[in-house]
């Protein structure tokens, strides 16, 4: 079934994190250099995956989990216009209102506008990925509002003018040493003698947010879910920081993703086994805290919902593509990823990172844009099988390698060797031609300019003793002398 929300765009350039300033190869050349980032990689990613890994053993279950939670993304894909009428009119009925954002500076402009109203010029932050995609925090800052980050990695980020790196984890890069130099420089009324003890860390950074939590009186958050048949909207986190921003301001504005709509409170239940398993490795998650539009007396008095699209509409066009919306951020992917545990976050120059970022981002700001990040793979599968609602990145990579503009040479090259295929005789030609034979002899050293590109990244094999051909012939005379 073909979904349409209106004509599908693709994020607009110049605002927010979807594009970096070079490509992925550039990038992770850089990354690749710095030793201590991939020693903080691989220690942080190879605990994941093992926690991760002893309790997805624990349920017997897990795939059949796996498929319903693919299958019910793929019906939400499939009903989406639908689901989010459903999801606006509910969450109005409840004392909410909805606003729709086409794009990123829609939903800057919206955020903005709707905290100048309140008249308070600071706002707290719960881990959001979609509004770091629209670069809310840098359109707050030129609105002259100043925007706290109350997750601790996020927070250390921010305060480290810092990109995060990882999705659940943005601070990965970082060890703590680091940090407390980070807390040191830029945390107002810290310690100046603070330790690198995760403790310590942890008591400044808690005292330093308590206090803002207590003054603050406007939250702005994300969403993990939102359930269409009641508007009820859910966060999960870790630390009780998104409990706090949820529950004591005023004014709470929460910016979502379109996609992140499902159909019913029974098809939470599938996601809340998936998501805390694949991401944390936890049974339960720490803090899942749901609100349905303004209670009375209690929590926040003004809720606003801004719907995101900023290129989601362009992806869910693809039939193929569409299957990255179905992404719930568990981050197993970047966990599993050799890639990605070499080259750490940055280098995919996108705030989605690893190789749910390599299929993602592309499709949202349109292919040319992001084109090297298809590439950003050795197409092992291992994002496939850790991925807990079944998205199939390799084969979306290869879909979008084929939608990737090709370098002229290589087009040239294509070009000329469908020619070929298409017609023996010159086939046979080409292949015994002494050029070919010279190309073959640089086994080690790759093609020469202009195609040298190609095999920059790529081994190229050497031609085999005899072709098909001379061995089939010699086979059927071998045969008629016999
Ligand atoms: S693509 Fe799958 S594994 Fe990767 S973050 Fe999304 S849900 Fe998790």
């Amino acid at each position: 079934m073909t979904t349409f929300l209106g004509m599908p765009a693709t994020a607009p350039r110049g605002v927010g994190q979807l594009r970096g300033d070079r490509t992925f190869p550039q990038a992770a050349h850089a990354a690749l250099g710095d030793a201590q980032l991939r020693r903080n990689l691989r220690h942080a990613t190879a605990t994941i995956r093992s926690r991760s890994g002893r309790v997805i053993a624990e349920l017997p279950d897990w795939q059949q989990l796996r498929a319903a939670g693919s299958a019910l993304k793929a019906d939400v894909m499939a009903r989406l216009p639908q689901l989010l009428q459903q999801l606006e009119a509910r969450v109005s009925e409840a004392g909410g209102v909805v606003h729709w954002a086409a794009d990123a500076h829609e939903a800057n402009a919206i955020v903005t506008d709707l905290v100048r109203r309140t008249g308070s010029d600071r706002v707290i932050k719960v881990k959001s990925m979609a509004t770091q995609e629209i670069g809310l925090n840098e359109a707050l800052e030129a609105a002259g509002i100043t925007p706290v980050e109350t997750d601790l990695a996020e927070l250390i980020v921010q305060l480290g003018d810092d990109r995060p790196s990882h999705i659940l984890v943005p601070a990965i890069h970082r060890n703590r040493s680091e940090i407390r130099d980070i807390f040191r420089r830029s945390m107002p009324g810290v310690d100046p003698d603070l330790t690198d003890d995760p403790p310590v860390l942890a008591a400044a950074a808690r005292k330093y947010l308590r206090e803002t939590f207590l003054s603050t009186t406007v939250a702005v958050s994300g969403a993990n879910f939102a359930v269409a048949e009641t508007g009820t909207l859910a966060v999960v986190e870790s630390e009780g920081n998104g409990r706090m921003c949820l529950t004591l301001p005023d004014t709470l504005i929460t910016v979502m993703g379109l996609e992140k709509v499902v159909p019913t409170w029974a098809d939470l239940e599938v996601f809340l086994q998936l998501l805390p398993r694949s991401s944390t490795g936890e049974r339960m998650n720490p803090y899942t805290s749901m609100w349905t539009g303004v209670t009375p007396g209690d929590g926040p008095q003004n809720f606003h919902l801004v719907l995101l699209d900023n290129g989601r509409s362009a992806v869910l066009a693809d039939p193929v593509g569409r299957q990255a919306l179905h992404c719930i951020r568990c981050s197993a992917c970047l966990n599993v990823c050799p890639v990605y545990e070499r080259t750490g976050g940055h280098a995919y120059g996108s705030v989605y990172p690893g190789p749910i970022g390599a299929v993602l981002s592309p499709q949202l700001t349109g292919v040319a844009d992001n084109a090297s990040l298809p590439y950003a793979s050795s197409l092992c599968g291992a994002c496939f099988d850790a991925c807990p609602v079944k998205i199939d990145i390799p084969s979306l990579l290869v879909h979008l390698r084929n939608r990737a503009p090709h370098p002229r040479a290589e087009r040239a090259m294509m070009r000329a060797a469908a020619y070929l295929m298409d017609r023996p005789r010159a086939y046979a030609r080409a292949q015994r031609a002494a050029k070919l034979a010279r190309i073959a002899g640089r086994r080690g050293r790759g093609l020469p300019p202009p195609l040298s590109g190609w095999t920059a990244g790529r081994d190229l094999p050497p031609l085999p003793e005899q072709t098909f051909r001379d061995w089939w012939a010699r086979r059927a005379r071998a045969a008629e002398e016999a």
